[in-house]
């Protein structure tokens, strides 16, 4: 099985998708989920996110690592990494020091007015990283305010807000915009334009190979 990057704009469906891919045996490696845990204990991480802005690549490689070590060599799906090219370049050599190959990159392209409204309505499960909306039917909880998945309580992520979101875009664009090029030239990136949500999915698994 192909390791699968995710490449996206805020709030456009990359955990959604990572976490329906999990039912095909990949393992989720999130780095916003991870980040979220640690600033429950760590303010200054905490503020800093919540500032819109990328964390420092450091404290993301450490993540990556023990993620990585953990896993073994089970399939992942990078939900939210990389994210400038400074760490698509440390991955890379990360790659060819264990002679893995990177796999396939799927860009999501998703319009600013749609991830601004998913952005604003969206609760999350801070224990699985499962996201809901609170307006679109489908994509409800079976429980107001309870996962699905593990019955853990939702939450609102406190980077959810308008304010936040313009900020987050904007750091999009900026810094991880550039990697859909740099992959293209590549010859590594799919792109996802303009699709139903019910049919995005079928769409990566066909890219991927299922
Ligand atoms: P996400 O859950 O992927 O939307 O990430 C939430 C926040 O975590 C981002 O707005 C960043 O502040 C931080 N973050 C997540 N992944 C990365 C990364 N690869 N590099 C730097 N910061 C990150």
């Amino acid at each position: 099985m192909k390791n699968v990057i995710l490449l996206a704009p805020p709030a456009a469906g990359k955990g959604t998708i990572a976490n329906d891919l999990k039912n095909l045996g990949y393992i989720q490696i999130s780095i916003g989920d991870t980040l979220r845990r640690l600033a429950k204990e760590d303010k200054a991480l905490g503020e800093a996110m919540q500032t819109g802005g990328l964390v420092d690549d450091k404290i993301i490689f450490k993540a990556l690592n023990n993620k990585l070590d953990e896993i073994g060599n089970k399939p992942y799906i990078l939900d939210g990494f990389p994210r400038n090219i400074e760490q698509a370049k440390m991955y890379n050599e990360l790659l060819e020091k264990e002679k893995k190959d990177l796999g396939v990159v799927i860009y999501l392209d998703v319009d600013k007015e749609v991830l601004l409204k998913r952005a604003t309505s969206r609760v999350v499960c801070l224990n699985c990283g499962r996201s809901y909306s609170l307006i679109k039917d489908e994509l409800k909880p079976n429980e107001e305010g309870i996962c699905d998945d593990c019955n853990t309580n939702l939450i609102k992520r406190k980077d959810d807000t308008e304010e936040v979101f313009e900020s987050r875009y904007n750091t999009f664009i900026e810094k991880t915009f550039p990697l859909i090029k740099y992959y293209e030239e590549q010859n590594n990136l799919y792109r996802i334009t303009e699709l139903e949500e019910s049919k995005i999915l079928e769409e990566v698994k066909r890219i991927i190979g299922f």
